[in-house]
C-alpha cells in the first residue's frame, strides 16, 4: 500500500516550505485526515486562525496555503499550540504506526472497499448523504482496528449538488469546482514522476484516468479522475458530479469504477484479497476480475466464479426504484468492448443483471448483477436483511425466502467523528480513558448510570446551547438570503438555548415522509409555541430529479407564517456532514418517519445516541431492533398499504407522543431544574444502544458474518 504514499509526504514538505518553519508539523499533519478523529486535532488547526478555518470548511491544507501572512506568524511563535501540535502529531504517528492485523486478509492482499461516495470530512466534498457517510465510518474504524484495506472511488471534480431553497421553499440547485490541489491528495506517480493511468474502454471510447490518494489513518483511499488531456470534453465529464441524472454518464462512472478501480489497482501493485462492494455501483469491478481470468479458463462462468469466490456485496435500498437499472441496449453499447475482450457476447452479461435471466425484456439491474457475482451479500439491519430477501427471492426460485443467501450487517458509526466535545470529556471521565477501545463490550457502558444527573444534563445544555448559537447564526443568513422580510429572518436569532429542541436532517425523499410533522399545522404549532415549547430544526437535500422530495420542503414553507413558526421552526439550506455533526450534537430528541418497510437502516440517529440524544422514529431500520420499550419512543413499524390512512395515524401518534410523554418529561423537574425521568432514559439509551451501534460492532459482524463465509 505505498503507491502515492511519497506523493503525499512531497506535498506536505512543498506546503510546509511555504509557511512558517515552525508550521511545519501542521503541513505534515494536514495531509492525513486522521487528525479529524483525534480529540484535539480539530481545535489545533483551529486555533490558527478561527475564522479562516471556517471559511475553507476546516480544510487544513486551504487553511495553510490562505492564511493571513501575520496569522501564521503568530500561531509560529506560540508555544502552547506548537506543543499541542507536536503532541498530536506523537499521537498520529503512533496510531499509524501500528501493524496492520492480518486474520482477515494480509497487508499484501487487503482488502478492496469500492464506493461510488465516501463521506469521511466536510472538507472533501465527495458524498451525497448516508451512504458516503456510512463509508467514510467504515474506513475510520478500520483504521482504528488496524484492518488491511484499500478504499476506491471517484474524484468528482464538481462533487454533489448545493442548495439553496427560496423563498417559497422551492429547491435550487448548483455546483461548486473542487480543486485537488487545494485538498489533502496527491496524484499517485510512476518511477518516470507522471501520473499512473488506466484506460477502460466505454462504448467506443477508451478513456483514461489518473489516480489520486487521500489517506484517512492508515487507509489509502484511491480515486480515479476522468480529467485527462487524452480525453475527449465528453470522457472528462465522467468524474464531474456524484450521482450524475444523464445514464450514459452514470453508467460510464460505474465502468470506470469497476472495471477502471481494479485497473488502477493493479497499475499500482495492489492484489486484493477480498473484494467488498458498498452498494450495486461498483458490480462492474467482476467483469474486470472474470477478464484477467479468463484466458486461463475460457469460459465466462468459469472466469466470474474466481472472481466471485472473493466478492462481498452490500445491498442498501429497500425501495424497487431505488435499484438502478438500465435499458439492455444501452449496457450492451457500453460493455459492448469489454465484452469482445472476454469472447463473449454483450447479451450474456447482461442476463446476469436481470432477475430472470431468460426475460430478454427486462433491464439490467445493478444490484442483480452485484448479487449474482459475488460470494456473499448483506442489507444493512435486520429487517432490510428480511426485506432484502422478500425482495430478491425471485433470483433464487427454488429457495424458500428464508433461504435466500442475504445476510444483514446493521450499520454502525464511528463514534469519535461524531461524538461532541463536552459528551467526549464525560464519557472519558466516567468510562475510562480506553472506553473506545471496549465500546463494543456492554460493560463498558455500565458506568452510564453513575453519572451524576446535573453532570449529564451540564453537558446536554452545553451541546445544545453550542448547537444554538450556530443555528441561530445560520438560519438568519438563510433567511437573508431567501429574501425574507427583515424581522422574520431576525426572529431566527429567538432560538432558546433552554428549550426542548427536536431535530429532521436526512435526504429528502418521499418516503422519509417529513411532511407528517405539520400534517396538523394548528395543532403542532400550539406545541411548538405553548408553555412546554418545542424548537424544530429540519435540513436535507432531494436529488435534484426528484420532485416529490422537492414539494416536501415546498409544502413545509406553506406554513411559514404560522404563529410562532419565525421563532421556533428553522430550515436550514444545504446540509451537509459539517452540519450533521452540529445537529446530532445538540438535538435533544431525533425524528425518523420511513414509511416502514423502506429505511434500509438510518445511520443519523445513532450519531445522535453517542450524544446523549433521545430517538422518537418509526420501528423501521436499525430502530427496529435499538428500542427496547424504555430508551427512547416509537411508532408503529407495520406495513399499511394504505399510506393516507397511516400517515394520519403517524401524524397523530407523533404529536400525541410529542405532547403527552416527550414534552412533560423534559420540563419536569423537582425543583433543581433537572429533569430526572429523562436523564434516566438518555441513560438507557447509552447503556443498551452504545455498545450495538458503533462502527466497531459492524466491523466486528462484517468479519464474523461476511468476510468469513461462504468460502
Ligand atoms: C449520517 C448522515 C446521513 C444519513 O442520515 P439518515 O438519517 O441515516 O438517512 C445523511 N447525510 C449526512 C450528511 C449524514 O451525516
Amino acid at each position: 500500500m505505498q503507491a502515492g504514499r511519497s506523493e503525499l509526504e512531497r506535498a506536505a514538505t512543498a506546503l510546509a516550505t511555504r509557511i512558517p518553519e515552525p508550521l511545519g508539523v501542521l503541513a505534515r499533519l494536514a495531509y492525513n485526515y486522521r487528525w479529524a478523529w483525534d480529540p484535539d486535532g480539530p481545535a489545533v488547526f483551529r486555533d490558527v486562525d478561527a475564522d479562516r478555518w471556517e471559511r475553507v470548511a476546516e480544510n487544513p491544507v486551504r487553511l495553510l496555503q490562505e492564511a493571513a501572512t501575520d496569522r501564521l506568524a503568530a500561531a509560529a511563535a506560540n508555544p502552547e499550540l506548537l506543543a499541542r501540535a507536536a503532541a498530536l502529531e506523537e499521537r498520529v504517528s503512533a496510531d499509524l504506526a501500528r501493524p496492520r492485523r492480518d486474520e482477515i486478509t494480509t497487508a499484501e492482499r487487503p482488502i478492496a472497499y469500492f464506493s461510488a461516495e465516501y463521506g469521511f470530512h466536510g472538507s472533501f466534498p465527495i458524498y451525497s448523504g448516508g451512504l458516503g457517510a456510512l463509508a467514510g465510518d467504515i474506513l475510520k474504524e478500520a483504521s482504528d482496528r488496524a484492518w488491511p484495506l484499500v478504499a476506491v472511488g471517484l474524484l468528482y471534480r464538481e462533487g454533489y449538488f448545493r442548495q439553496r431553497i427560496d423563498g417559497g421553499g422551492w429547491q435550487h440547485e448548483y455546483w461548486v469546482d473542487t480543486d485537488p490541489d487545494r485538498l489533502p491528495t496527491a496524484l499517485v506517480t510512476g518511477d518516470d514522476g507522471e501520473p499512473i493511468t488506466i484506460t477502460v474502454p466505454i462504448g467506443d471510447t477508451e478513456v483514461t484516468a489518473q489516480i489520486w490518494r487521500v489517506d484517512i489513518g492508515g487507509i489509502p483511499l484511491y480515486l480515479l479522475d476522468a480529467d485527462r488531456p487524452e480525453n475527449t470534453q465528453t470522457a472528462r465529464w465522467i468524474t464531474s458530479r456524484l450521482y450524475i441524472g444523464d445514464e450514459d454518464t452514470r453508467l460510464a462512472q460505474y465502468m470506470l469504477l469497476g472495471v477502471g478501480g481494479v485497473r488502477a489497482l493493479e497499475a499500482m501493485g495492489i492484489e486484493p484479497g477480498l473484494v467488498h462492494l458498498n452498494e450495486g455501483h461498483a458490480a462492474f469491478v467482476s467483469l474486470e476480475l472474470a477478464r484477467r481470468h479468463y484466458s486461463g479458463t475460457g469460459s465466462l462462468s468459469a472466469a466470474l466464479e474466481i472472481g466471485r469466490k472473493q466478492t462481498i456485496f452490500t445491498t442498501h435500498t429497500p425501495v424497487p426504484a431505488g435499484n438502478d437499472t438500465y435499458p439492455a441496449q444501452q449496457v450492451a453499447d457500453t460493455l459492448a468492448h469489454i465484452a469482445g475482450t472476454l469472447g463473449v457476447e454483450a447479451e450474456e452479461i447482461i442476463a446476469l443483471g436481470r432477475t430472470n435471466p431468460e426475460e430478454g425484456a427486462e433491464p439490467f439491474g445493478v444490484t442483480q448483477f452485484a448479487l449474482r457475482t459475488s460470494r456473499a451479500a448483506n442489507g444493512v439491519s435486520r429487517r432490510h436483511g428480511e426485506v432484502a430477501r422478500e425482495m430478491w427471492q425471485a433470483m433464487w426460485p427454488e429457495k424458500a425466502v428464508d433461504d435466500v443467501p442475504i445476510t444483514y450487517v446493521t450499520n454502525g458509526v464511528h463514534i469519535p467523528t461524531w461524538l461532541g466535545q463536552p459528551m467526549w470529556e464525560l464519557l472519558n471521565k466516567h468510562l475510562g480513558e480506553d472506553w473506545l477501545d471496549r465500546a463494543t463490550d456492554p460493560a463498558t457502558w455500565a458506568p452510564v448510570d453513575d453519572i451524576p444527573a446535573k453532570e449529564l444534563w451540564d453537558v446536554r445544555k452545553t451541546q445544545r446551547a453550542d448547537m444554538i448559537t450556530y443555528v441561530q447564526h445560520r438560519a438568519v443568513a438563510d433567511r437573508l438570503s431567501r429574501d425574507e422580510p427583515r424581522a422574520y429572518a431576525e426572529a431566527a436569532a429567538n432560538m432558546d438555548p433552554d428549550v426542548l429542541t427536536i431535530g429532521f436532517a436526512r435526504r429528502l425523499a418521499t418516503y422519509k415522509r417529513l411532511n407528517l410533522l405539520l400534517q396538523d399545522v394548528e395543532r403542532a404549532m400550539k406545541l411548538v409555541a405553548g408553555d412546554r415549547p418545542i424548537q424544530v430544526l429540519i435540513a436535507g437535500k432531494a436529488h435534484p430529479r426528484d420532485e416529490g422530495g422537492k414539494r416536501l420542503v415546498q409544502a413545509l414553507f406553506e406554513s411559514k407564517n404560522a404563529p410562532g413558526f419565525a421563532d421556533r421552526v428553522a430550515y436550514l439550506n444545504d446540509y451537509d456532514l459539517r452540519m450533521a455533526a452540529w445537529l446530532v450534537r445538540g438535538c435533544d430528541v431525533w425524528i425518523n418517519l420511513p414509511r416502514p418497510p423502506l429505511e434500509a437502516s438510518g445511520t443519523s440517529g445513532m450519531k445522535n445516541v453517542v450524544n446523549g440524544g433521545l430517538q422518537l422514529s418509526v420501528l423501521d431500520g436499525w430502530w427496529a431492533e435499538g428500542y427496547d420499550g424504555h430508551n427512547g419512543w416509537s411508532l408503529s413499524g407495520d406495513v399499511d398499504h394504505d399510506h393516507g390512512a397511516q400517515d394520519a395515524r403517524h401524524a397523530h401518534e407523533l404529536l400525541r407522543l410529542l405532547e403527552e410523554e416527550v414534552a412533560p418529561e423534559f420540563y419536569r423537574s423537582s425543583g433543581d431544574g433537572i429533569p430526572r425521568d429523562w436523564v434516566a432514559r438518555v441513560r438507557r439509551s447509552l447503556r443498551t444502544l452504545g455498545p450495538e451501534f458503533g462502527a466497531g460492532r459492524m466491523l466486528e459482524d462484517y468479519e464474523k458474518k461476511v468476510y468469513k463465509t461462504g468460502l
